[in-house]
């Protein structure tokens, strides 16, 4: 199972990538976990990053790719994966295309998290004041103006995402607005359509994934 989750900061990716992950036995891929790890381990590529993501920018296109290039080779990812936070614009969507079909693979679906971007701000607020009545660190691009930029970075660069794979008839659009639950749940019952759809013959891990009851951890 090879996913992609598409939507904006502070949509609920990483929890139903986490979900998802549980699911089907295979790895979360963030490319901003990756770029963090690279910014604390102050290697070269997090020295280039680590200005454009406190900015709420996007990191350049050439270093997002090579890095999911090297991931995808791991042993992890043999049996899929589910990208968090990559693609994140047109062109590394098209890199990514040319990377997989390289290896005769493709992307089984696209899973979009809709949210009303007015709330976003406040999750990220509460997500934080959290962070810190537990005594845990904060990002530091979340804070008002960063985040502010990194929506207007999703509205501009990676929403065209949406149209670039409902065209290639990979998209299943849900609402991240619901509970944790009921969102994985249309998250399943999307996928399910969509394989069927695709009338694809579903491996039997799959269907007996995708057919049950969400009944995540
Ligand atoms: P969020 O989805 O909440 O914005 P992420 O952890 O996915 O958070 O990303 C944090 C930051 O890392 C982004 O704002 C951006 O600067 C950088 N980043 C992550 N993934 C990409 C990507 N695919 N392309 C460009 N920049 C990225």
């Amino acid at each position: 199972m090879r996913l992609v989750l598409l939507g904006p900061p502070g949509c609920g990716k990483g929890t139903q990538a986490a979900r998802l992950m549980a699911r089907f036995g295979i790895p979360q891929l963030s490319t901003g976990e990756m770029l963090r790890e690279a910014v604390a381990a102050k290697t070269p590529i997090g020295s280039r990053a680590k200005p454009v993501m406190e900015g709420g920018g996007l990191v350049p296109d050439d270093i997002v790719v090579d890095l999911v290039a090297d991931r995808i080779n791991y042993k992890d990812v043999a049996r899929g994966f589910i990208l968090d936070g990559f693609p994140r614009t047109v062109a590394q969507a098209e890199a990514f295309g040319a990377l997989m079909a390289e290896k005769g693979l493709g992307l089984d679906a696209v899973i979009e998290l809709q949210v009303d971007e007015a709330l976003l701000l406040n999750r990220m607020r509460n997500r934080v004041s959290d962070a810190l009545a537990k005594g845990q660190s904060v990002r530091k691009d979340d804070n008002p103006q960063s985040f502010v930029l990194r929506l207007e970075a999703y509205r501009a660069q990676t929403s065209p995402l949406s149209s670039y794979y409902r065209s290639k008839g990979r998209l299943v659009v849900v609402s991240g607005m619901g509970p944790v639950d009921e969102v994985a749940q249309e998250i399943s019952a999307g996928l399910y359509a969509l394989q069927k759809k695709a009338s694809r013959k579903p491996s039997i891990c799959h269907l007996a994934s995708l057919s049950g009851p969400a009944t995540d951890p």
